[in-house]
């Protein structure tokens, strides 16, 4: 392994109303001892708001946008200053990286990412990434950090993607209301039957609860990256994970996926719909690019660069691509003579679904 991500949610961060300081001291010392061993680590950080909210004393998280995205704004500086005091005792400096969604579609904006982290990593430095609460709005949120997580795992090429989280992994029924409940060790195929075991939101602070994890873990296997879902009681033996022990759930399967079309799949907010004819979508499903020619009909607005979703002739999605040109210019796009032969979406930028 050369390189991994870990991600603690906001549940795993408090004691009740207290910042679990312990934990994190333990959750410090274990990733000093991972990137001793030479593997390079990157901290995604839920608790923003969490820590917004205990600092301006609330107990209730506000409903309004406005008001989370001050507390992310509050929050956010007192969290990174209580992981700078926690990591200093371990000689790590952390540095704090805050990202939207639509920077994972910005090809520019991800290959900065990648450099800066790479030069993070050359100083010694430890990322620590959140979303960039105070700005996101709700069309272009994360919205919850496990899948942020599997994102920055993609993308930066991680072999590993760890969740710790309040509870210790997958079990085979609810655990809270099931005390016979036992704990899944390994997944080796992320299906419906796995999506299907994972129940709503339970915690009172996290956003995610278990179905994020599980979409979290299909977006990494996917893409053949492993994922763990380990509880929080075992952040002091963490290190462990690097040798192969599994401390909590397991997620194995190894899809071959390219991350580019991963990301379209999975990750990348859908913005409109182009409608096809039977010819073009006969050869999309042949792997080729989408033509002008073969388009019907254009539905929602969209831009250079978006992702669409692609549908037949009786309005069902089959494919999803990264279009070349806006929802205007394709309406009034001559499809005539040589402009017939456009190409709307490049076949390297479609995933069937
Ligand atoms: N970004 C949010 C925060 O820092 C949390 C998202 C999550 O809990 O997954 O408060």
């Amino acid at each position: 392994m050369k390189r991994i991500v870990i991600k603690i949610g906001s549940s795993s961060l408090f004691k009740g109303q207290d910042f679990a300081t312990n934990k994190i001291s333990a959750l410090a010392q274990e990733i000093k001892k991972i990137r001793d061993s030479g593997i390079e680590v990157c901290l995604i950080t839920s608790g923003a708001i969490a820590v917004g909210m205990s600092e301006m004393g609330l107990e209730k998280k506000p409903t309004e946008i406005s008001s989370k995205q001050a507390l992310a704004a509050i929050g956010q500086a007192y969290l990174m200053e209580r992981y700078e005091k926690i990591f200093q005792t371990v000689g790590i400096k952390p540095a704090q990286i805050l990202l939207s969604h639509d920077d994972f579609g910005n090809r520019d904006r991800v290959k900065n990412l990648n450099n800066t982290i790479s030069s993070l990593f050359e100083f010694g430095a430890l990322p620590i990434i959140n979303e960039n609460d105070a700005l996101a709005t709700e069309e272009i949120k994360v919205g919850d950090n496990d899948t942020l997580a599997s994102m920055i795992a993609l993308n930066i090429g991680a072999e590993l993607l760890v969740i710790i989280s309040d509870v210790d992994g997958l079990y085979d029924k609810n655990p809270v209301t099931n005390p016979d409940a036992k704990l899944i060790k390994t997944v080796d195929k992320v299906d419906e039957s796995i999506f299907a075991l994972a129940k709503a939101p339970t915690s009172k602070v996290g956003t995610g609860g278990m179905i994020t994890k599980i979409k979290a873990a299909k977006i990494c296997c996917n893409s053949g990256i492993k994922m763990m879902i380990v509880g929080n009681g075992k952040i002091s033996s963490l290190s462990q994970i690097t040798s192969g022990v599994n401390l909590g759930t397991e997620f194995i399967e190894k899809g071959k996926m390219p991350v580019r079309s991963n990301w379209i799949l999975s990750c990348a907010n859908v913005s409109g719909k182009i409608i096809v004819d039977n010819g073009a979508k006969d050869a999309l499903i042949k792997r080729n690019s989408l033509l002008s020619c073969g388009i019907l009909d254009i539905k929602g607005t969209f831009s250079s660069g978006s992702v669409v979703e692609v549908a037949d002739e009786n309005g069902k999605s089959f494919a999803k691509g990264v279009v070349a040109f806006g929802s205007d210019n394709l309406k009034t796009l001559d499809k005539k003579g040589e402009h017939r032969s456009q190409v709307i979406i490049h076949a390297n930028n479609l995933v069937l679904l």
